[in-house]
């Protein structure tokens, strides 16, 4: 089969065995796969992979063969799956049903090989069926979409909590945004894309902030806030530099949710946490029911966030264009 493959340094398009199956595995025919901030930290050697290695893990295609203790009517089914699999069911957090933290947990496209190619094989308890009405370049947000429902779930959201601002659009910020008016929270984006900025105000939030145009955002968000802070400031910016403007948005006692994975040394100002109170939160894979959910009622929309589509031979290009432009949200790889 054709796979794009990591050799720790570039990737390549390589003609690659087709990956035989356990007998819980499922043999899934890769269609559509998204570009995450992930993948460009691994790819620019921000984050540590096993190499070489197949990238990618927000995918979506059709089950084509099972393994033989796998349920034979999963063949033909539309499917997305979860990325943390090699579960043993037995740990202190498997007990306690916390499987994406299992200790022998191996994610997909990061530990092992991923969705960059036209088959992968997954264990049947990763997969989930997605409905008709959800297209498979649509069925790529469905693993970003559970993170986001993520952030909620991990944070305790109290009545005083009325005011949310989020830092970065890309994807995962305007997914946040979308769940965020679901909670009925007054939603401040931060961006330095009008592009982004105009999209999440078509989503709902009530005041964007250039960060390009206002320097000083936190005194914005202030302004706004009775000169408070926001009560929660979640930081989807991949980018280090972005946390003192972040800590410095949110008020005394608020919450401070990090959902920023780009692997980099990230200076922060502790002494201001511990004094003014503030709880740190983080969160990453969360319920693929709640995504599948989300976009099968129409609350959650993603078409629009597609900026650009690529087949699996012009990798680089979209590898290349997702890092480059300012306004582009979300890649996504098409293969026949
Ligand atoms: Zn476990």
């Amino acid at each position: 089969m054709k796979a794009a493959v990591f050799d720790g340094k570039r990737i390549t398009i390589e003609e690659v065995p087709k990956p035989q199956l356990t007998n819980s595995q499922a043999l899934v025919r890769i269609k559509a796969v998204g570009i995450c901030g992930t993948d460009l930290a691994i790819v620019k050697g921000h984050l540590s992979a096993p190499t070489p290695l197949i990238l990618g893990h927000e995918f979506a295609g059709e089950v084509v063969e099972v393994g033989k203790d796998v349920d034979s009517s999963w063949i033909g089914k539309r499917v997305t799956s979860e990325i943390n699999s090699d579960i043993d069911f037995e740990c202190f957090y498997c007990k306690r049903e916390i499987f994406t933290q299992c200790i022998s947990r191996k994610a997909l496209g990061i530990d092992i090989d991923g969705a960059f190619a036209e088959f992968i094989a997954v264990e049947s308890y990763l997969l989930h069926e997605i409905p008709e009405v959800i297209s498979f370049e649509e069925a790529t947000f469905i693993e970003p979409l559970a993170a986001a429902f993520q952030v909620f779930k991990m944070m305790y959201v109290d009545g005083d909590d009325k005011v949310i601002a989020i830092f970065g659009l890309g994807k995962l910020g305007l997914l946040i945004c979308q769940v965020a008016i679901l909670k009925g929270l007054k939603i401040i984006v931060v961006d330095g894309s009008e592009k982004k900025l105009a999209l999440a105000k078509k989503f709902g939030a009530k005041e964007i902030i250039n960060r390009l145009k206002d320097k000083n955002v936190p005194k914005v968000i202030q302004n706004s806030t009775n000169g408070l802070g926001a009560d929660i400031v979640v930081d989807a910016t991949g980018n280090p530099d972005a946390l003192e403007d972040v800590v410095a948005s949110c008020r005394t006692r608020g919450k401070l949710h990090i959902k920023s994975t780009h692997g980099l040394a990230t200076p922060i100002n502790l002494t201001d946490i511990v004094v003014r109170e503030l709880t740190l939160y983080s969160s990453r894979c969360g319920p693929f029911e709640k995504a599948i959910e989300g976009l099968k009622s129409g609350n959650i929309k993603v078409k629009e966030l597609i900026s650009q589509e690529f087949s699996l031979d012009e990798i680089h290009k979209a590898i290349a264009s997702y890092d480059k432009n300012r306004d582009h949200i979300k890649t996504v790889i098409k293969i026949d």
